[in-house]
């Protein structure tokens, strides 16, 4: 079996973008101003950025038995990802009603639907792709119970993994946490995770020096438009952002996880892999939308020669 770069477990969602003026009250109907449809999911759009990139990505997910799951595969077909690994469930297709109003707040419903379909058993028909991989993608869109097994079967047959704990979830289990290669929250989820304050740069130095002291190989904590921290066991360093003028950082998050995960499969230290997917998500986050907004090797080259 071909080894694969990147292979990504984790979630699948349709984005039912809903412009409106005002939200209806109960027992009302409204008219909308608008209504878009976009292909969403933190799996998929990890899986997504790796790919454009050039990555070889394989993707473990599930869909619905309905016509948004056909739409997904299709989409990851298109972006050249290995669909061996991804599943009709029973449920509707995972799904999520966004309502934006005129102030361009966001009101969003997630609807989880196949992707709580993605149990640990579904991992034990993809041992091959599990062991031929070289880095292994999770975030916190599917069952805990499933990326724990994830993260057992990885240790098993020595493949790193790289865990994105997002949404955050404070009933994560720390002793597999400690047991990931790169474990990468934005300042929100390194708090809700450490029970600890992350507003300045010295809280999140300390936060994240306490998820090493428990033995977690690296940690990147990502700040938005102030860049990564870096903290493992030898160092603590600040790789600062791009800086650009953001109109969208939508999928901001996604774009850096699969970014990253290429450059490192693809042999680059950590630094490197770390400077080039700040590089990739400063392109991304002057364009509007989420998977549309992720450019390709080429656009980067093009970009930053
Ligand atoms: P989201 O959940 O909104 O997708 P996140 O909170 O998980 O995002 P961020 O920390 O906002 O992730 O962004 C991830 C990375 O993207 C940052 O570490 C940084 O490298 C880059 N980035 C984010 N916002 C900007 C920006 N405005 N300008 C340049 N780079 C940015």
């Amino acid at each position: 079996m071909k080894k694969s770069d990147v292979l990504v477990i984790g979630s699948n969602m349709i984005d039912l973008m809903t412009y409106i003026n005002r939200m209806p009250v109960a027992g009302e109907t409204v008219e909308a101003e608008d209504f878009s449809m976009g292909f969403g999911g933190k799996g998929a759009n990890q899986a997504v950025a790796a790919a454009r990139l050039g990555s070889q990505v394989s993707f473990i997910s599930m869909v619905g038995n309905d016509s948004f799951g056909k739409q997904q595969l299709g989409n990851f077909k298109a972006a050249n990802i290995d669909v061996t690994g991804v599943g009709v469930g029973r449920k509707s297709s995972g799904a999520a009603p966004i309502f934006v109003d005129p102030t361009a707040d966001n009101r969003i419903l997630i609807v989880k639907g196949a992707n709580s379909e993605l149990t640990p058993a579904v991992l034990d028909e993809h041992l091959d792709l599990i062991r031929n991989t070289k880095l292994i993608v999770l975030q916190q869109e599917i069952p805990l119970e499933t990326n724990y097994h994830a993260i057992d079967l990885a240790k098993q047959y020595g493949v790193p993994i790289l865990l994105n704990p997002a949404p955050a979830n404070s009933h994560l289990d720390m002793e597999h946490v400690r047991r990931v290669d790169f474990f990468s929250p934005n300042e929100t989820e390194l708090a809700t995770l450490t029970g600890l304050p992350t507003t300045s740069m010295d809280e999140i130095s300390r936060a994240a020096q306490r998820l090493v002291d428990m033995g977690v190989k690296n940690v990147l904590v990502t700040i938005g438009s102030r860049g990564v921290l870096w903290v493992s066991a030898t160092t603590s360093q600040l790789i600062d952002a791009v800086k650009v003028e953001a109109v969208d950082t939508t999928g901001a998050g996604d774009s850096f996880i699969g970014s990253f995960a290429h450059y490192f499969a693809q042999g680059e230290t950590i630094p490197q892999a770390l400077r080039h997917a700040n590089e990739y998500v400063a392109i991304t986050v002057t364009r509007r939308g989420t998977q549309k907004s992720y450019p390709t090797a080429k656009e980067v080259v093009e970009m930053y020669q």
